[in-house]
């Protein structure tokens, strides 16, 4: 028997000594999230190994220090409103939703959640919900290309997929004082991971950071011909 706990233990201080972690609240969120319970059963015992893994359809969930990395450049508050372009398993929406939306949170946030495969968008609900994450994630089936204009403006936008560039829906449904995360660069080839800040006065400033592996983004503002 593996013991998990033990293993996210482990993990996390391993990204705290690498300096991927750099917060308390991340550190927190990643202790309290059960990858184990988001990823395929088959490859439970994985589930603490720093890579991504596959789950179905040709997707995967990223890797442990990309989910700090990506949630240590948000600067999550508790209250914010985010909005995730990828949910697949669910697993990086949870970790999300433990830093703006903790249990015991006046004023909660919330994590809307956007996957263009029926199937992962059902598999990220039902993993999401068995974990307790069912009030304070919603998971939405569609292209989150074109965000979600219905829940906008969003304090944070984080995209688990690589763009071809900034979708401008997402920039538009940025509020003023927000930062978006996202990876841009051609599929299976190079790409960097974007910082987007939309300052008050609502100047956009962009700034890449490093070269990343994501699957490609797909939908209107994605890349075309994927399968
Ligand atoms: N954050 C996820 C990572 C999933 S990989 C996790 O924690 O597991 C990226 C996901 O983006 C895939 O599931 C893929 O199907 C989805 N995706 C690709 N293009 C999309 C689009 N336009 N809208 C919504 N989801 C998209």
């Amino acid at each position: 028997m593996i013991d998990f706990e033990a293993e996210r233990r482990r993990l996390v201080e391993n990204l705290k000594a690498e300096g991927v972690i750099r917060s308390r609240k991340v550190a927190e969120a990643m202790l309290k999230v059960p990858r184990e319970k988001f990823v395929p059963a088959r490859l439970k015992n994985q589930a603490y190994y720093d890579t991504p893994l596959p789950i179905g359809w040709g997707q995967t969930v990223s890797a442990p220090h990309m989910v700090a990395m990506m949630c240590e450049l948000l600067e999550l508050e508790v209250g914010h409103k985010v909005l995730e372009v990828g949910a697949g398993c669910g697993y990086h929406a949870a970790v999300v939703a433990e830093i703006v939306a903790p249990r015991e949170a006046e004023n909660p946030g919330h994590v809307y959640t956007v996957e263009i495969v029926k199937e992962l968008a059902e598999m990220a609900r039902r993993n999401l919900e068995a974990n307790s994450y069912a009030g304070r994630v919603t998971v939405v089936e569609g292209d989150g290309t074109l965000g979600l204009p219905e829940y906008a403006p969003f304090d944070r936008i984080l995209v688990t997929a690589a763009a071809p560039s900034v979708p401008p829906p997402l920039l538009e449904q940025l509020k003023p004082g927000g930062i978006m995360v996202i990876p841009v660069g051609d599929p299976y080839s190079y790409q960097v991971l974007r910082l987007v800040r939309k300052r008050s006065n609502g100047r956009v400033e962009e700034e890449d950071l490093l070269g990343v592996a994501f699957v490609p983004l797909r939908g209107a503002y994605g890349h075309k011909g994927l399968l």
